[in-house]
């Protein structure tokens, strides 16, 4: 059994990573497997500690990451984000082809520890339909959203990085646009 993908998947913060993913996450042909972060920032509503994300306290990040329980982290925003190592090379020899939902800094220490990291850019149409997704989101003050934006505008200086970049325009295209990618990615693993 060949060894599952290391796909990373990143875009800014209200691109509708989450929505384009659930098109095809559960298709048991593409045998993916979700990693949930742990992270420091605030429970939205609608999110389930387990399922969304780990929420925890900056102790106990802080104590994870020193502790080399982590595959990668960064701040974003004034919080810590992380990818828990745990799991990801388990599920991987498993066969299984494991998402991570992480920002540019992240998957630029993924590209380092794992070159062969399968690594996608979702862009949205414009800015200013980005702008109009995230203040439509409702969830964060008008600080954070503008602290955001600005993260936003700087990391789509950096696509560049990223093996793909597919649009968000219209979620069910660029959702079959990823599948596909990542079903060549599968054939030539073989
Ligand atoms: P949000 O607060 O909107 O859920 O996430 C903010 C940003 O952090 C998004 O770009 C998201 O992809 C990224 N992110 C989520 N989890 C991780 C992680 O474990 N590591 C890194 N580096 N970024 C993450």
């Amino acid at each position: 059994m060949p060894k599952g993908l290391l796909i990373v998947i990143s875009g800014p913060s209200g691109v509708g990573k989450g929505t384009v993913l659930k098109e095809f996450i559960e298709d048991p042909a593409l045998k993916l497997s979700y990693s949930i972060s742990m992270t420091t920032r605030e429970k939205r509503p609608g999110e389930v500690d387990g399922v969304n994300y780990y929420f925890v306290t900056r102790e106990e990040f802080e104590r994870a990451r020193d502790n080399g329980e982590l595959l990668e982290w960064t701040e974003f925003v004034g919080n810590y984000y992380g990818t828990p190592l745990k799991g990801v090379e388990e599920l991987r020899e498993q066969g299984r082809n494991v998402i991570l939902e992480i920002e540019v800094e992240g998957c630029r220490q993924i590209r380092e520890k794992c070159p062969e990291a399968l690594t996608i850019y979702i862009v949205p149409p414009s800015m200013e339909e980005l702008e109009r997704r995230i203040r439509g989101r409702k969830t964060e003050p008008e600080e954070i959203v503008q602290q955001r934006l600005e993260k936003a505008a700087k990391e789509m200086q950096q696509i560049a990085e990223y093996k793909y970049v597919v649009c968000n325009d219209d979620v069910s295209l660029a959702a079959d646009i990823i599948r596909v990618i990542i079903e060549r990615h599968m054939e030539r693993a073989k």
